[in-house]
């Protein structure tokens, strides 16, 4: 049998049916202990922060979505990206994009930098950027694609061939795109990260992070971690996300085809300076989005005539988008980067522009969601 497709490893990868029971359903695991029939002889698990059954099936079932051999999943996106981190030594060099999520950037300036891991911020959709900023101790580029909120596309494939060609590895938050869009294992990166809080779990109700890699020495040094530090995701959130990944590619489908509408309408609003979304011929990045996702995702971000003001006036004004951080979720959401997800990079490289205003598109009835956005822009002109 050929291998299942996408949506049929969503649902079967890592939950066959509960062998005891037939539930098909596995039940949700939640003893932190498990019966040994002798000393060092047991299932495969001792302890749940070693080891749970839950979290063991969301790990293979993401693994398989993002095509990789290993999947770590932890207590939250954070949680992960600094295990992740945890590989560097003192005096090594982290390049990251100069538009990264803000708490990557927080992570890797505030709380990595003190212990020795510089960094520096870079525009990773240029190679010649990328050169520059590189260091003979930089041992890790971190790509965003798109990115959180400018929606900018690296091509994975250039900044991989480049950073082997140096010796160092590619780390992909794939958060906005996930692995029904865009796979970045298969362009050469070496790790995939997630915020499992946001497309994987779906609904706003969870707050989860892995990785998935395939280098069996680094799952090693990653799963070491993960015990040794801890940081891991009770099985009720590793059932939620686990449930949620069932319905990734339809709500996909669903976030691209609303977030294309959205994009269009804006892009012809009067009240609208510009719009980013990578399905735009007008954003820079979308022939590499068209060859490397399968759709552009569910994110719109835009600037509004009349700067800070008029986007505070915008972000209070709907009534179905939600003014709330986060994203990824089926209800729509809009949020203000400069004061909310990316208050912690104000002053820094990093500071977003005070028009800019974040959607994320949620699968409601999309002729409702437009009605929103533009008496939201009326009111806020008027
Ligand atoms: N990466 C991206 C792109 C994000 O947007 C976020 C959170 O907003 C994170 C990572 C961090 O994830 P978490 O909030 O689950 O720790």
């Amino acid at each position: 049998m050929p291998e299942p497709g996408f949506e049929t490893r969503a649902i079967h990868a890592g939950q066959p049916p509960d062998p005891a029971t037939g539930a098909v359903v596995p039940p949700v695991s939640f003893s932190t202990t498990f019966a040994q029939e002798a000393v060092g002889r047991h299932r495969g698990f001792e302890y749940a922060r070693s080891a749970n059954p839950t979290r063991q099936a969301l790990e293979t079932c993401l693994a398989s979505l993002e095509g990789g051999a290993h999947g770590l999943a932890y207590a939250s996106g954070l949680a992960a990206e600094d295990a992740l981190l945890r590989t560097l030594s003192p005096g090594h060099h982290v390049i990251l994009p100069n538009d990264a999520y803000g708490g990557t950037f927080r992570l890797i300036d505030r709380v990595w930098g003190p212990l020795g891991v510089s960094s520096t911020p870079a525009d990773l959709t240029s190679t010649a950027e990328l050169e520059a900023a590189w260091r003979a101790e930089t041992r890790l580029v971190w790509v965003e694609t798109p990115t959180n909120p400018l929606l900018s596309i690296v091509d994975i494939g250039a900044v991989a061939a480049f950073a082997h060609s140096r010796g160092a590895l590619v780390v992909v938050d794939n958060t906005f795109a996930t692995p029904y869009l865009q796979r970045p294992l298969s362009y050469g990166a070496d790790v995939v990260v997630h915020s499992a809080t946001k497309y994987l779990g779906g609904h706003s109700d969870v707050v989860g992070g892995l990785l998935v890699l395939d280098d069996p020495e680094l799952a090693n040094r990653l799963s070491f971690f993960q015990n040794a530090a801890g940081a891991v995701p009770g099985p009720m959130d590793c059932y939620l996300v686990l449930r949620g990944l069932k319905t990734l590619a339809v709500r996909m489908d669903r976030h691209c085809h609303n977030a294309a509408a959205v994009a269009d309408m804006l892009a012809g609003h009067p009240a609208v300076e510009r719009v980013r979304y990578p399905g735009l011929r007008s954003h820079p990045g979308h022939d590499v989005a068209a060859r490397q996702m399968r759709g552009f995702g569910g994110m719109v971000s835009f600037v509004v005539r009349g700067g800070e003001k008029a986007a505070l006036e915008v972000a209070r004004a709907t009534e179905i988008f939600t003014l709330a951080e986060s994203l990824g979720a089926v209800e729509s959401l809009i949020e203000y980067p400069h004061r909310m997800t990316h208050a912690s990079v104000a002053g820094s490289p990093l500071q977003v522009d005070p028009g800019l205003i974040r959607l994320s598109v949620g699968i409601e009835t999309i002729e409702d969601l437009l009605a929103d956005l533009a008496g939201a822009l009326e009111r806020a002109s008027s």
